[in-house]
């Protein structure tokens, strides 16, 4: 990793007593302590060597590898992985969600231009290699009733025409592994759930000579997941151990309503068969984030959650494992399980 952005290392992870120091008094300092130890996690603490592995990360819009994955991916680049992240659109939809952002005018003139040199900045922080698939922001419509989206944008086009850059990059970058998101897009932003579709088209079709014949030569991904970045169990692990330890968790209200059984309608609940040890990157995880200075507030959610903190509760990015040409073991530490 560069030097620039690495993690301060040195200092390592916060012991139960650290985190308990933290806590209002002596009796939720026991309780904080017996949870740390309760939910202290028991996976391996870092991913295997895996050089000359290749591990091709799909996503909507700049930033969105930065909220998912981003630990894991900074993880493999260390472990000597080869990573690429596929970006399908330049996301000029997108709103300027950071105030201090919203004071540049460059951010207004040329919002477009300023999310590419973002991407870099995160692509830098992270180790890994990046390629814009080329498509239009779909934007998120709202109204009701909903509104067309803009013609042409990504999320309007046919599957095989959306579908193509990403077989063509396969096929030239050859990853083992797929990272995707699920059917639901992780949340239903119309660009997410295209993400989706042309990732799974994308790692049946790519091997088969027979399809896409324009776009090089075949190659088979051995192993396909889907992101669980969000999944309840990680948010309520997290929000239990938080509100133990005398702080306020930002996910209180989210798990309410699902404990009320009132899921959207939207939410899939693939259960996570493989978790990667992220502890260690946490910090380059935020770098890249913050690189995201358009989209992330430097002072919310992403960064309500101390990192020592994430390292004592669930120091793992989440996934699910939907397809492997090779024998695996559940439950995975790795996602090149069974490939080296
Ligand atoms: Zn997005």
């Amino acid at each position: 990793m560069q030097e620039t952005t690495a993690a301060p290392r040195s200092a390592g992870a916060a012991t139960p007593q650290d985190v308990a120091d933290q806590a209002p008094d002596a009796q939720a300092r026991a309780q904080a302590e017996r949870q740390v130890q309760r939910s202290a996690p028991h996976g391996p603490d870092t991913v295997p060597s895996s050089s000359g592995l290749r591990l091709l990360a799909v996503h909507a819009h700049p930033d969105d590898e930065s909220s998912k994955g981003a630990g894991m991916m900074a993880a493999y680049v260390d472990a000597g992985a080869s990573v690429m992240v596929a970006t399908a659109t330049g996301g000029e939809r997108g709103d300027l969600l950071n105030a201090e952002a919203a004071e540049i005018q460059q951010c207004h003139r040329d919002l477009p231009g300023v999310r590419r040199l973002e991407m870099a900045t995160a692509a830098e922080a992270l180790g890994i290699e990046h390629v814009w698939l080329g498509f239009t922001d779909s934007g998120l419509p709202e109204g009701d009733p909903l509104p067309p989206l803009p013609f042409g944008s990504f999320a309007t086009l046919d599957l095989q025409t959306a579908a193509a850059p990403l077989v063509r990059l396969v096929r030239r970058f050859r990853p083992h592994v797929i990272t995707a998101y699920d059917e639901s897009g992780g949340y239903p932003h119309p660009d997410h759930i295209m993400s989706h579709r042309i990732a799974v088209e994308a790692y049946h079709a790519a091997g088969d000579p027979e399809r896409y014949p324009d776009c090089g030569e075949p190659w088979q991904p051995q192993k396909l997941y889907y992101d669980r970045a969000f999944n309840p169990g990680r948010l309520k692990a997290i929000h239990d151990a938080l509100l133990e330890a005398g702080y306020e968790s930002p996910y209180a209200e989210r798990l309410a309503l699902w404990e009320q059984g009132e899921r959207p309608d939207w939410l899939t609940m693939h259960e996570v068969t493989t978790q990667v040890p992220v502890g260690d990157y946490l910090e380059e995880r935020d770098a890249a984030l913050l690189a995201h200075r358009t989209q992330v507030e430097p002072r919310g959610f992403f960064f309500a959650t101390p990192n020592d903190f994430l390292r004592q509760v669930w120091p793992y990015d989440d996934f699910v494992l939907v397809d492997s040409k090779v024998p695996v073991e559940q439950p995975e530490y790795d996602l090149f399980a069974g490939l080296r």
